[in-house]
C-alpha cells in the first residue's frame, strides 16, 4: 500500500523523485521545461491556418466564370 504512494511522485520531464515543492516536477528547472512545452504547443498550431485558407481559395476559383458566359 505504501508502494502505490510511492510511484506516483515521479518527475515527467526526467524521471526523477519529485520534491514536495516542486510537485509534480522534482525541481523548478524541469518544472521550467514542461511549462515552455506546454507553451510551445500552444503558439505553434501545425499548418492548419494554412489549410483552411487554401480550401477557401479553392472553392473561390471554381466559381467565378459565370457571369462571362451570359453576356
Ligand atoms: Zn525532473
Amino acid at each position: 500500500m505504501a508502494a502505490a504512494k510511492g510511484t506516483a511522485g515521479r518527475c515527467p520531464v526526467c524521471g526523477a523523485a519529485t520534491e514536495k515543492r516542486w510537485r509534480p516536477f522534482c525541481s523548478r528547472r524541469c518544472a521550467d521545461v514542461d511549462l515552455g512545452r506546454w507553451l510551445k504547443g500552444s503558439y505553434a498550431i501545425p499548418g492548419e491556418p494554412l489549410e483552411t485558407e487554401g480550401a477557401e481559395r479553392d472553392s473561390i476559383a471554381s466559381s467565378p466564370p459565370e457571369g462571362e458566359e451570359d453576356r
